[in-house]
């Protein structure tokens, strides 16, 4: 049997019982979807040793790429829900492996590892999104922990979270990117208050979050005080990494469903929309390769903000593609409460697609300037 087999057999023998009926759920838009048996299916994940595949070996990782390609791809194709450890094994492990100590790592990989522990990403504030140099949330040291007091926003799945990532400045007197820090902060304390955002499709993914003296110890601090702009841009890199292959299996399964719709409505009939179809499958095809292309290797800024670029421009007109094909009546919904369509829901939540991670215009300007850059020299 080999690795992709064996893979699919696990899904295959695993994905059933409670667990049957999270097939589908959880993703974008869908993420209150059974919170409370998706953190049991993580568990089931991290017990079999699915969580932290790419990560060295002596984290318990260290499957080669061939290995987790194969593993994304068929939790996609298995309907696996969406996973709650996305942002602690994809972004904030990677991070540790490479900028953290020894003790870091071992502190916070295991816990990451069995789904024990969930993060949150705290970043953007209301004056600093684009702009990230210009965040205020501040951490001072007091004795033997860092208190920390700001305002974050749009921090996914902070509701959910034990730990978040903080950037905060730690020297007011420093340059804007030169006085900040990567802060690893517990979520439940006093000094933290967390407050739903309700998003256009009804549910709320992310969320305001309040700190107030915060405490974290002064260990909890990644990198050397001072160097969190190194630190969170690296982050950043990690974002899109083999991952994003599940990410495609996903697009894909939404693709037939748009092709379903437009055969029962006849669009597929209308030269326009059968050409626009097209288009979608031309596009999927060409981000799939670009990923493939890109996979392996160290990973880069700029690979990370074309990805970034091609899939959220994508996704964001497969959304749009969902509606026309369906017609004006896709448009209407029942007198609140209501419940969106799969299609209405997928076409809200993409509208977000080209900002979240990094707006379209900032991954222009990253591709940009390191362009112009390599030119210059
Ligand atoms: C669904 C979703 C989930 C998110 N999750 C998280 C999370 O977990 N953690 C987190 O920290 N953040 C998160 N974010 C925040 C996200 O990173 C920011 O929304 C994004 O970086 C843009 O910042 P902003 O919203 O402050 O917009 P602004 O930075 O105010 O930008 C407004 C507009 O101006 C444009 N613009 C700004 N500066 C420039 C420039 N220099 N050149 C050209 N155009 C420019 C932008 O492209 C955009 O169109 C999330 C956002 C969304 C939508």
């Amino acid at each position: 049997m080999d690795v992709r087999e064996r893979i699919r057999a696990w899904l295959a023998a695993n994905l059933t019982g409670e667990f049957a009926a999270l097939a589908g759920t959880g993703g974008p838009g869908r993420e209150h979807e059974n919170v409370e048996l998706r953190i049991r299916w993580e568990r089931l994940l991290g017990a079999a040793g699915w969580i932290g595949l790419g990560w060295p070996v002596e984290h318990g990782g260290g499957a080669d790429v061939a290995t987790q390609v194969a593993f994304f791809e068929e939790y996609a194709r298995a309907g696996g829900p969406g996973r709650l450890s996305h942002i602690g094994e994809n972004l904030l492990a990677p991070t540790l492996i490479a900028y953290g100590t020894p003790e870091q790592c071992r502190r916070f990989l295991p816990p990451i590892a069995r789904a024990e522990e969930f993060w949150c990403q705290g970043y953007s504030e209301p004056d600093a999104g684009s702009d990230l140099a210009g965040v205020r949330t501040a951490a001072i040291r007091d004795g033997d922990v860092w208190r920390v007091s700001g305002q974050k926003v749009w921090t996914s799945l902070a509701h959910l979270a034990d730990w978040c990532f903080v950037l905060a400045r730690t020297d007011p007197s420093a340059r804007r990117r030169e006085g900040l820090s990567y802060l690893l902060v517990p979520m439940d304390q006093p000094g933290i208050e967390v407050r739903p955002i309700v998003q256009l499709t009804g549910t709320s993914e992310f969320n305001e979050v309040f700190f107030d003296g915060a405490a974290t110890a002064v260990d909890n601090v990644v990198g050397a005080p001072g160097d969190g702009w190194r630190v969170a841009t690296g982050t950043l890199a990690f974002e899109r990494g083999i991952a994003t292959l599940g990410q495609q299996v996903g697009f894909a399964r939404e693709l037939d469903e748009v092709v379903a719709a437009a055969r029962a409505s006849g669009a597929l009939d209308d030269p326009v929309h059968a050409e626009r179809i097209v288009d979608a499958w031309v596009g999927l095809q060409m981000l799939r390769h670009h990923a493939l292309r890109t996979l392996g290797g160290p990973p880069s800024g700029v690979d990370a903000s074309v990805s970034k670029l091609l899939w959220a421009n994508w996704h964001q007109r497969l959304g749009e593609l969902a509606m026309e094909v369906r017609g004006p009546a896709a448009t209407l919904v029942d007198a609140a409460p209501y419940e969106l369509s799969d299609a209405q829901r997928l076409f809200l939540f993409t509208r977000a697609d080209t900002i979240y991670g990094g707006s379209n215009e900032i991954q222009r300007n990253i591709v940009a300037g390191h362009l112009l850059g390599r030119r210059a020299r």
